[in-house]
């Protein structure tokens, strides 16, 4: 082994530790894409374990030290295997954007006895570089399977290259599992570039999907109305858009436009923070009349749509008639005080294709009609 090997893992630990920084800034600037930092801080004591275990434990063990060779050995290979078991939740937590399950979290404590049962075993580098290696085969399978269905721009070109580049390292630690088996087990000068220019291509990778997946997630937080959840009038639309031309075309459409009666009194009497309570109560009983299909938006400062879609929508009126008898039964949970409120719905139904514009434009003047002849009522209009 050469002064040249034991600088390339002094120099890998360095960027590691650079690594791990930078996929924590990622996490922090792109709040709610799971999985950033616990890639980073895995790699990082991947990184210093596999070198403790390749570069230290190595030297040590030419130079005769057995037990020296014994606990570095065995510290990197805890360290390395434990790094590995965090990027193999992190990989989960990456691909799946949730949180790891109970069982998932038992990677980190199995990797780990991996480790120390090799350490019990007694042959300390080829052990250790066995444990190692499995470890490091199951974190690929991880990523390769979790990638694989990250299939739609702008995702596709980083994820398959981490994938490439799991391939290579498979075949890699392949092979160094083969010879950790039959006592071999030892750095590998000959591969060592490759090994570690491909975990930067995978880093970089990895950076890149963050970043994309962190861009993705502010374009869905830019169409969401962050007082009540809902939809906002932006996300209405680009929720409908993909569906509309179907829908529009079998006529399976039916608009509801509600606005809530005299809500200005309520802010007047109770406050603005009332009233936003009101506003979060009443989108959670609409919520709770309408199904999965059906869209609903806040269009406006106390006004709703929900858009009725599939072969439901010529009954749109029944659910509008649901939804304002729920609204006036609807009560603020103590200690708020229980205000009342009524809405004015307007429904525009048709039974031939049309526009959705159209279709708004007639639940809007339907509304007008329900506010004009007394409020609290469902006006509808047959396109
Ligand atoms: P109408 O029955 O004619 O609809 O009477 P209204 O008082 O509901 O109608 P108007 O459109 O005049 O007033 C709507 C009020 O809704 C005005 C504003 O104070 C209130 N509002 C709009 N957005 C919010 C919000 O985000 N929070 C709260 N608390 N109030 C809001
Ligand atoms: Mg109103
Ligand atoms: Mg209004």
């Amino acid at each position: 082994m050469t002064t040249d090997f034991y600088n390339l893992l002094l120099t890998d630990c360095a960027l590691a530790a650079i690594l791990l920084g930078l996929f924590w800034y990622v996490s922090r600037v792109s709040r709610g894409v799971r999985g950033i930092a616990s890639w980073g801080l895995g790699h990082f004591f991947y990184s210093v374990g596999a070198a403790m275990l390749d570069g230290a434990a190595t030297g040590l063990e030419r130079a005769g030290s057995t037990t020296a060779t014994a606990v570095v050995a065995a510290t990197g290979g805890v360290l390395a295997c434990g790094g590995l078991a965090v990027m193999t939740g992190a990989a989960i937590k990456f691909g799946q954007q949730r949180p790891l399950t109970r069982a998932e979290w038992m990677v980190v404590p199995g990797f780990v006895a991996m480790s120390l049962a090799a350490w019990l075993a007694g042959d300390a580098v080829d052990g250790q570089g066995a444990a190692m290696s499995v470890a490091e085969l199951a974190m690929l399978a991880v990523v390769l399977w979790q990638l694989r269905g990250l299939d739609v721009p702008p995702l596709r070109v980083p994820a398959r290259l981490v994938m490439l580049g799991c391939a290579v390292l498979a075949y890699l630690y392949g092979r160094d599992l083969l010879q950790a088996l039959t006592g071999r087990y030892g750095p590998n000068d000959a591969w060592v570039n490759v090994d570690l220019s491909t975990w930067y291509l995978i880093n970089f990778c990895m950076l890149m999907l963050a970043s994309f997946r962190a861009a993705e997630s502010l374009r869905q937080t830019a169409m969401l109305d962050p007082l009540t959840g809902t939809l906002n009038r932006r996300g209405l639309f680009a929720r409908l858009d993909p569906e509309l031309e179907q829908l529009t075309r079998e006529a399976h459409l039916a608009v509801i436009a509600l606005d809530l009666d005299h809500f200005k009194r309520v802010n007047d009497r109770y406050g603005h923070e009332i009233g936003d309570l009101v506003l979060q109560k009443l989108s959670d009983t609409i919520r709770g009349q309408t199904r999965e299909h059906d869209v609903f938006a806040r269009t406006g400062g106390e006004e709703f749509v929900i858009v009725v879609t599939g072969p439901d929508a010529p009954n749109a009126q029944h659910l509008a008639e649901r939804i304002r008898q729920a609204l006036a039964t609807m009560r603020l949970d103590a200690p708020a005080p229980p205000v009342r409120v009524t809405a004015s719905l307007g429904v525009a139904v048709s039974n031939r294709p049309m526009p959705l514009s159209m279709l708004m434009r007639g639940a809007d003047e339907a509304l007008y009609t329900a506010k004009r002849v007394g409020r609290d009522c469902v006006v509808t209009h047959s396109l």
